[in-house]
């Protein structure tokens, strides 16, 4: 047969099936698996939410075909929100485009602006979306090497000259998955100066901007002054209100890449189902004090995680944003040896470093996706394990 296409033959096999098929064997064998290798909240969506969508369902004009672009009470609310939250003015009508999910958007950004051959500059470690976008593209990509001694920010200044040349698109991602970095705006400044004075458009994946802890407010890259001639930045509502299936998401900024990632979309798809438009748009407009909750929750794992960890010689520090631990594997191991051995002795599921770039290489994810005792149960086993 003459398939798959050269593309698709590029992608390597999907990280966790891997992992999943181990999975399955171990359950089958009564092997009581905990799995913190997912990043999918176990939390419902809040009951207000869906309560709308229940409301938005029953309105037969909300069953056609939607605007490709979102409805305009759906963008609107986005534009609400960056000007409440974030001081950012968006004109609702060019500057805001509904996504089915941001990886959708994310996806679909790399044809929208390079040709094959182009270069995409990728943190290394990433979400592996933005590489594998890349390659379907039949563009390359170079990997920004994320370094703890950096905050896990790149350093544009070591990238070489012939491949900024050849690069047509930067993505950055903070609160970071999966070294759950937290910048200040003081970066993205930096970010903007680097992207104008190259003419490289920058795509700020914002997924985690509300899964903060404390008193951190993770900055919008439009906050920059003048971000807007270079940067998008894409949200997303799985995180923020435990809505992952839900597939609604957002992409904001420069008016021109947004109208051609919505040429590209327009020939794609036909956006999302408007109750589910209407019922985030909701969720954006009402009490905010889920977040809140979710965030308490989600500290309260990460302190039982990172006591844990200290109390077998691996110490991480407390992050500001996401719902992930990035934490260095104990000496004499490779990422993959150590989450192998720990799944075949304890039945606790990580994820190797390396699984999102090659600088991932040395440490392990973990997801804060189950309740403490849980997350307890699983760091004695690995304590007993080594
Ligand atoms: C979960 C995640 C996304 C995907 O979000 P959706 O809106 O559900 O598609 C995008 N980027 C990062 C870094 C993520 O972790």
């Amino acid at each position: 047969m003459n398939y798959p296409s050269k593309r698709l033959g590029q992608i390597p096999p999907y990280l966790f099936a891997e992992i999943n098929k181990k999975k399955a064997a171990m359950i089958e064998n009564g092997v009581d698996v905990i799995d913190l290798g997912i990043g999918d909240p176990d939390l419902p969506t809040p009951s207000h939410i869906v309560e709308k969508l229940v409301e938005e369902l029953q309105n037969p004009a909300n069953f056609n075909y939607p605007n490709f672009i979102g409805c305009l009470s759906y963008r609107q609310s986005i534009a609400d929100f960056y000007l409440r939250h974030y001081g950012v003015e968006l004109d609702p009508e060019t500057e805001v485009l509904a996504l089915i999910g941001s990886k959708e958007g994310i996806a679909h950004l790399v044809p929208a602006l390079i040709d094959p051959g182009d270069t995409v500059l990728i943190p290394d470690p990433s979400y592996p979306v933005y590489r594998m976008a890349t390659l379907l593209a039949n563009g390359n990509y170079y990997d920004m090497p994320l370094l703890k001694e950096n905050n896990f920010e790149p350093d544009f200044r070591l990238i070489p000259q012939d491949v900024i040349d050849r690069s047509k698109l930067m993505f950055l991602n903070y609160p970071g998955n999966p070294t759950s970095a937290t910048v200040d705006i003081d970066f993205f400044k930096d970010a903007v100066t680097f992207s104008k004075e190259h003419s490289i458009p920058i795509a700020h994946d914002s997924a985690y901007n509300m899964v903060t802890y404390s008193e951190y407010k993770a900055p919008s890259i439009l906050q920059v002054e003048g971000s807007k001639e270079v940067a998008i930045e894409f949200g997303s509502f799985s995180k923020t209100y435990n809505m992952t299936g839900w597939r609604i998401g957002y992409v904001v900024g420069n008016k021109e890449i947004i109208k051609a990632l919505s040429i590209l979309k327009s020939n794609t798809d036909t956006g999302q189902f408007t109750p589910i438009q209407k019922a985030a748009a909701f969720a954006l407009d009402s009490d905010q004090s889920c977040i809140k909750t979710h965030n308490r929750i989600y500290e309260e794992r990460m302190a039982v995680v990172l006591e844990g960890l200290a109390s077998i010689g691996i110490d991480v520090e407390a992050p500001k944003g996401s719902f992930f631990v990035w934490a260095p594997v104990p000496e004499g191991f490779t990422s993959t040896e150590f989450v192998t051995n720990v799944l075949e002795k304890t039945g606790v599921i990580l994820t190797p470093g390396n699984a999102f770039g090659p600088s991932g290489e040395g440490y392990f994810r973990i997801s804060l996706s189950v309740p403490n005792e849980r997350l307890f149960e699983a760091i004695t086993r690995i304590k007993e394990s080594l």
